[in-house]
């Protein structure tokens, strides 16, 4: 008989933040395939009974190619396997979960959607920054920082983008965002937008820089800010506190 294939979201941080469906899930997995944008907290602790298999892809540092994950997939699930894929955050949103929808339909495995909470909203959050609010924000865009020029992926509207007063949200954007701010200020974004960069959310070591379009390349460069970061564009960086003693995070 064919297993079955869940693609399940982690969440944006710890254990905490897994639903009690991707634990259920994670426990009667006969294979796992992960990441390391779940974090060490739920790698840590996945079941010793399940087949691991790291497909390392982090950071544009690929070891296995997609195509080969989904055919592991697809082969361990036609073994009569249960089978977890596991990401960061919610399984659609910039982790190829789509992709993989489309070949495990094709090869009629079963699937199941577990979703996770997705960092684009959460790891805002966790810095006191609503990606909307009635005074600053009524729409919110995310959008992926990182433009494989090689991919066949639609290129970003960023004239488009620019002219948007929404909370703009960037995902895998830390290496590009020089151009980003640029671009937007080139296209007509005002250049004293205020800009708020949270790497590592709801990590125990989380750390937030600010600055404004015009100043956070030079910022983020001078304070060696690296992935996983989200980035926030837009008057809702503006409930940033340094000090927030009354945010309390879990
Ligand atoms: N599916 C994921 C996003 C995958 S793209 C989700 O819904 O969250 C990977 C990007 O997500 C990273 O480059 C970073 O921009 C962001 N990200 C995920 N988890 C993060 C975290 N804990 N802290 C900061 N950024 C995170």
């Amino acid at each position: 008989m064919t297993g079955k294939v869940f693609l399940v979201g982690s969440g944006p941080g710890g254990i905490s933040l897994l639903t009690l469906r991707a634990q259920q899930v994670l426990q009667d997995a006969d294979v796992i395939l992960y990441d390391q944008l779940p974090g060490d907290e739920i790698l840590a602790a996945l079941p010793e009974k399940a087949e691991k298999i790291d497909c390392g892809k982090f950071g544009g540092m690929h070891t296995l190619e997609q195509s080969e994950i989904e055919e592991l997939m697809v082969r361990r699930a036609l073994e009569g396997k249960n089978v977890v894929r596991l990401k960061g955050g919610d399984p659609f949103l910039f982790g190829r979960g789509g992709e993989e929808l489309e070949t495990l339909r094709e090869r009629g495995i079963p699937v199941e959607l577990v979703p996770g909470v997705t960092s684009a909203i959460a790891v805002p959050g966790s810095a006191g920054i609503p990606v909307t609010h009635r005074k600053y924000a009524s729409c919110v865009t995310i959008v992926t920082g990182h433009e494989d020029p090689g991919k066949d992926e639609p290129a970003i509207d960023w004239e488009n983008l620019a002219g948007n007063s929404g909370t703009l949200v960037i995902l895998m954007g830390v290496r590009n965002l020089p151009v980003i701010a640029r671009k937007l200020v080139s296209c007509g974004k005002d250049p004293e937008t205020p800009v708020a960069i949270i790497e590592r959310g709801m990590r125990p070591d989380q750390r937030v820089t600010t600055g404004t379009l015009a100043t956070i390349g030079d910022i983020a460069k001078a304070r060696g800010v690296r992935p996983p970061a989200v980035i926030v564009i837009g008057d809702v960086v503006c409930m940033y506190r340094e000090d927030d003693p009354w945010l309390v995070r879990v």
